[in-house]
């Protein structure tokens, strides 16, 4: 049997994610190989792991992988459905934060405080 690929990340997504999570002062680990799919972002104080995925990689569903996707987006798309599922068995919360979400600084912003909980009115920045 082949063994699934870790899932593929979106390189440009998630250096901006991650420089928007660390100047909020969220510590975090990037790359988890010790974990199912091995998650882009991993959080221990909150067991929290991030996927951060190319929409047209994983037939996200929004209007640009509507238009065109990857002929292996729908393998891609299963693979990364079981590893969430497998991490949330394990106690994760998980979550996919996807290319068209973050295009500027002020979604990055609110997907953050969603994944974690956390209340808007708390935030200082937009
Ligand atoms: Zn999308």
């Amino acid at each position: 049997m082949q063994k699934p690929k870790p899932i593929q990340a979106e390189s440009a997504t998630l250096s901006t994610l991650a420089n928007a999570l660390h100047r909020r002062g969220f510590r975090f680990r990037k790359a988890a190989r010790e974990l199912p799919g091995h998650p882009h972002l991993v959080f221990p104080r909150w067991k929290t792991a991030i996927f951060v995925c190319d929409c047209q990689h994983y037939l996200h569903g929004c209007p640009t992988s509507l238009k065109w996707s990857f002929p292996d987006a729908h393998t891609r798309s299963k693979e990364l459905a079981i590893f969430t599922c497998v991490l949330s068995h394990r106690g994760w919360k998980v979550d996919t934060v996807w290319r068209c979400e973050v295009s500027d600084q002020a979604p990055i912003s609110s997907r953050i405080l969603n994944i974690f909980d956390l209340t808007v009115a708390s935030s200082a920045d937009g």
